[in-house]
């Protein structure tokens, strides 16, 4: 339970949300919030989004702040991480959610859609981690949530980018949990299937069809479902590290 874990670390209870303005990371903000973390929303351009997640925290309320940040630019890294614990506040937790898809067949694939997609989904992770260890290091205690995809697990056609990506994240978690073990950081990626945020409504009718007859439980996943599986490994999960925890309906085994 977040008191537990808040007591443990003499109050390291933040939480760095990346890419929380919407989706999948906006209902693991309000879920974290709703545990008592105080929450960095972070997002990119969508402003309006991160407000509303804020917004919905501070209603029912959680703690949260705002923090635009690039997560491909270290520069843009190292000033939220550096403005947080300026502030006084002790970084606990860092979800790394922020993702983009650039879909095509790889001989259509630009050069720019693989860049895009390897810099935000898999470099971004990277250089948020490499801002916030250190803080976690310090204080001896951190949860690092990544989240990746089962893309990155079974490959998907199209998404060569995004698989290369998130199969990227699935071993960078595992070599950064043995690194970190030593401090009581763990790190853990969470594999969601298909779940229903803009990327899932982005998908042509027929092709969600065709999607959802291959998912064994016969349904896309909401983020809620998602968010749930986050604050297992938040909260509960201080003997588990270096793990992917699949929550997919069954799509990948
Ligand atoms: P989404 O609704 O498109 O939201 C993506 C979030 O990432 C937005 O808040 C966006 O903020 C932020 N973002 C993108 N690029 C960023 C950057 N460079 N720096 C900071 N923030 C950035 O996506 P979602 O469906 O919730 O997906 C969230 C995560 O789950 C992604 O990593 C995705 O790959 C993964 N996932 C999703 C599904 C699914 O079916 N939805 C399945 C498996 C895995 P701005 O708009 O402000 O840039």
């Amino acid at each position: 339970m977040v008191g537990d874990v808040a007591e443990r670390v003499n109050g390291a209870s933040t939480a760095i949300v990346t890419g929380a303005s919407r989706g999948i990371g906006a209902a693991i903000a309000q879920d974290l919030a709703s545990r008592g973390f105080h929450v960095v929303v972070n997002f990119r351009e969508d402003l309006a989004g991160a407000e509303r997640t804020v917004r919905a925290i501070e209603g029912a309320g959680g703690s949260a702040e705002l923090q635009r940040a690039d997560v491909t630019s270290r520069d843009d890294v190292a000033r939220l991480v550096g403005s947080v614990a300026a502030s006084g506040r002790a970084i606990g937790v860092l979800i790394n959610n922020a993702g983009i898809l650039r879909d095509s067949s790889f001989r259509k694939m630009a050069p720019d859609d693989w860049r895009a997609v390897l810099e935000t989904n898999l470099i971004g992770v990277i250089n948020v981690c490499h801002a916030v260890v250190p803080h976690m290091i310090e204080r001896k205690f951190g949860r690092i949530v990544t989240i990746a995809s089962f893309v990155g697990q079974s490959g998907n056609f199209g998404q060569t980018n995004y698989a290369a990506a998130k199969a990227g994240i699935i071993g960078f978690t595992k070599s950064l949990a043995l690194e970190l073990a030593q401090y009581d950081v763990t790190v853990n990626a969470v594999c969601p299937g298909f779940i229903r945020t803009g990327m899932w409504d982005a998908i042509p009718e027929a092709a969600k069809e065709k999607l959802v007859s291959r998912i064994p439980l016969r349904r896309v996943g909401s983020p809620d479902e998602v968010a749930r599986g986050v604050r297992y490994l938040v909260e509960n999960g201080d003997y588990v590290t270096g793990q992917t925890l699949n929550i997919n309906g069954g799509i990948y085994m």
